[in-house]
């Protein structure tokens, strides 16, 4: 396994092919109020690269390549965040997505633990710390432990939306996830927009 750092975009030679898992490190969980700081990247080689973006950054034209490339899918856990918040940061909207918080709400309806540690512990079988999770991901210069924290969240999604997709399909409700995941761009953009949570655009 290797981490690739680089700053404010991808290299541009490096071709990360069909299907790449992404998520985010960013100052707080309001996209509109905390900025982005940190895009990981896998495409489930067991390598991870990640862009640290810099404080009023405001492109990054290889990473908005590949977010809005239609050829490309975009892997996430609990996508609606990292949506918005590159969303907030680039002016992009990614696109296709599939989301592994999702489609275990749909399949797993069995539990209320659909969190990222606890799917990749139950279904892809490895342990993943999030000591760091809340750590200052600002920070000019990221601890060892930071990369290896913020990589871990990327390198099993391919795993996990394997067998998420396989129950998916067994019940018959992969049609209605990749309806949801179309939709979690617009959801990703409502929030932005200030529909978040205690203003559900659906309710009464
Ligand atoms: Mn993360």
């Amino acid at each position: 396994m290797a981490i690739f750092l680089y700053q404010n975009d991808l290299p541009d030679r490096l071709k990360l092919g069909p299907s790449v898992a992404i998520d985010t490190e960013t100052m707080g969980l309001d996209p509109r109020r905390d900025r982005l700081c940190l895009v990981q990247l896998s495409t489930g080689d067991g390598n991870a690269h990640l862009v640290q973006i810099a404080r009023g950054q405001t492109s990054a034209p290889n990473l908005e390549r590949l977010l809005t490339d239609p050829n490309v899918l975009k892997i996430f856990h609990y996508g609606r965040f990292d949506i918005a918040a590159m969303k907030a940061a680039f002016g992009v909207t990614t696109n296709p997505v599939w989301c592994t918080k999702i489609a275990s709400r749909l399949i797993r309806t069995f539990t209320d633990r659909h969190g990222l540690k606890y799917l990749l512990q139950e279904m892809v079988g490895v342990d993943i710390s999030k000591q760091q999770q809340t750590s200052d991901w600002g920070a000019a210069a990221l601890t060892e432990a930071q990369k290896e924290y913020a990589a871990s969240d990327v390198l099993h999604l391919h795993a996990l939306k394997k067998e998420l997709e396989r129950r998916l399909i067994r019940e018959d409700r992969m049609d209605l996830a990749q309806r949801l995941f179309d939709f979690l761009p617009t959801r990703a953009e409502l929030d932005l927009m200030g529909w978040a949570d205690t203003t559900d655009i659906f309710l009464h």
